[in-house]
């Protein structure tokens, strides 16, 4: 099936027009036609091979929505016209433990990402930055139409919403939890909303004073600017849960030292490099560091279902495929208000200029 986005070639320059074949669809598969895909950090981690895995070309892009074009013999759950978003992985092995407990987020042989990745038949697949996708059933989410004209904040849900309404939801975050949410960005801003909306004493860390209003507006109960010691120690040995989101290297000590007893840390952000632990700030109060990788399929539709039923969506800047070079400059800077989404109806536009520059 032929298709066309955007590509990074190698580790430096911009992505550019891209075309490319994906698989044609099967008996078992969905054709999506892409209306947003949100820019996650980990695009631009693996664009910029900061985890050292890059395959290029690489069309980024895991946090997609958009209608259903075509549907294979054996599909039941989707038809042409449906709304329907895909995230982080686009397959499974299917059968391991953690397969069958809908855990795929965990599965032994290795999940198959949306992006640079390749399949268990060894091609090479590609993310949303472009104009259609095709995908197993089984690792398609169904978009509920209460989100109404709000689709495009529907797309971060995809990969900053599941990967933190899972942790959140695994460990309890709830009435009568004290929680803390550390960085400000595309998924904090979306674990805030959730502490918040599960009924958590909610604070929020933030290296940016600028963002001290939003952070309340997003639900937090109390701000900390992270880099004022006096601050972060008045919430020393307080706190259930910390929620960790910031994508570069930082002192996880700061954190740890803020756990109660048997508090944890989870790490979900992915910095490139290691972050070193100081064996005090574990034994003092038996607190636990933990990590946590996206949601499984089902915890996936379970929370999609969560915010169309309590009108909860991304805050984002729409921008077009021909600003991404912007965009992540800005992500990098940690200057967006919290996520931006790719508007793929402007691909159409900019597939034109390019031709009229290539022709
Ligand atoms: P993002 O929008 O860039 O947000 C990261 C936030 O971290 C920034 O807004 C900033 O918040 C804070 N920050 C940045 N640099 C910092 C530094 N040097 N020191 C302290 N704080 C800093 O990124 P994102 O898309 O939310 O992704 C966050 C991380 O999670 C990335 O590493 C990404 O790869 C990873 N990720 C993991 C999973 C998973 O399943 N585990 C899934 C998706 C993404 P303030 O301005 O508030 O300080
Ligand atoms: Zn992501
Ligand atoms: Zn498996």
């Amino acid at each position: 099936m032929k298709s066309h986005g955007y590509a990074a070639h190698d580790n430096k320059s911009p992505l550019v027009p891209y075309s490319f074949e994906r698989r044609d669809p099967g008996p078992r598969d969905v054709v999506v036609e892409i209306a947003y895909c949100g820019i996650c950090h980990s695009d631009i981690h693996q664009v910029r091979n900061e985890w050292g895995n890059a395959m290029y070309p690489m069309v980024p892009g895991h946090e997609i929505v958009g209608r259903v074009t075509a549907v294979g013999s054996e599909v039941t759950r989707f038809k042409p016209g449906d709304l329907a978003g895909i995230g982080v992985l686009v397959d499974s092995c299917r059968v391991c433990a953690n397969c069958k407990a809908d855990l795929e987020n965990y599965c032994v042989k290795g999940f198959v990402g949306t992006y640079n990745a390749k399949g268990y038949d060894g091609v090479v697949v590609h993310g949303g930055y472009a104009n259609n996708i095709v995908c197993d059933m089984r690792y398609v989410h169904t978009i509920s139409p209460k989100f109404g004209d709000k689709l495009a904040g529907v797309a971060p849900l995809l990969c900053a919403g599941i990967t933190t309404y899972s942790p959140l939801r695994h460990w309890g975050a709830g009435p009568g939890k004290k929680v803390g949410i550390v960085g400000l960005g595309g998924l904090g801003h979306m674990g805030l909303k959730f502490a918040h909306s599960f009924g958590a004493h909610v604070v929020q860390f933030t290296t940016s004073e600028s963002k001290i209003a939003d952070a309340k507006r997003l639900g937090a109960d109390e701000v900390v600017i992270s880099k004022d010691a006096a601050a972060m120690a008045k919430h020393a040995t307080s706190f259930d849960f910390i929620l960790d989101c910031v994508s570069a290297p930082h002192d996880l000590n700061a954190y740890l030292d803020l756990l109660r007893l048997d508090g944890t840390l989870c790490l979900v952000g992915l910095s490139e490099k290691p972050l070193p632990v100081a064996p005090f700030s574990l034994t003092s109060f038996r607190v636990a560091l933990a990590g946590s990788n996206i949601g499984g399929m089902k915890e996936t539709q379970e929370m999609l279902d969560y915010c169309a039923d309590h009108g909860i969506v991304s805050d984002i800047e729409l921008t077009s495929v021909d600003k991404l070079a912007e965009a992540y400059d800005r992500v990098i800077r940690s200057d967006v208000k919290y996520r931006f989404v790719i508007d793929m109806a402007t691909l159409k536009s900019s597939g034109r200029i390019s031709k009229r520059k290539t022709g």
